[in-house]
């Protein structure tokens, strides 16, 4: 990676764990599911809003290390105006691009956007639970649990 694109990546992955995107409660029209990573001591809470299987939208809120507060915020964003079919070809997408071996194509992963910028966990297996912590929330709330997920 060159040292431009790492520098990018760190200024993406700073700006959402300092500012998170759709950060805070959300109602009682809101799907709401917990994610606990005790190995890293992340917690976040993903709210989403499905009218007619589409995510009208996604919140989150909860505290931990800076990759899982960037994965989080940025899929609030990405997640919005998705149907649940996308909003699982996305996390699995995201999967693949966290667990590649060998060199990446980034031009493949263009529909997850920003979140390339946490590409760089690949290398470290105990983030890619604080990664995905977030999206296995997410993937809960579309099958409609709302028991806390574990990482382990
Ligand atoms: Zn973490």
């Amino acid at each position: 990676m060159n040292i431009d694109l790492r520098e990018l990546y760190q200024d993406v992955i700073l700006d959402h764990s300092k500012h998170p995107r759709n950060f805070g409660p959300a109602d009682g029209a809101y799907r709401h599911v917990k994610g606990n990573n005790p190995l890293c001591g992340d917690r976040v809470e993903v709210h989403l809003k499905i009218t007619d299987g589409t995510i009208e939208d996604a919140r989150f809120e909860g505290r931990g290390c800076a990759i899982s507060l960037a994965s989080a915020s940025l899929m609030t964003e990405l997640l919005k105006g998705r149907n649940e079919a996308e909003a699982r070809a996305l996390f699995a997408q995201f999967r693949e691009l966290l667990t590649a071996k060998g060199p990446v194509d980034l031009a493949r992963y263009a529909d997850i956007d920003r979140l390339a910028a946490l590409s760089g966990v690949r290398d470290y297996p105990m983030r890619v639970k604080c990664a995905t912590l977030a999206w296995h929330a997410m993937n809960a709330a579309l099958e409609g649990k709302d028991e806390e997920v574990r990482t382990e």
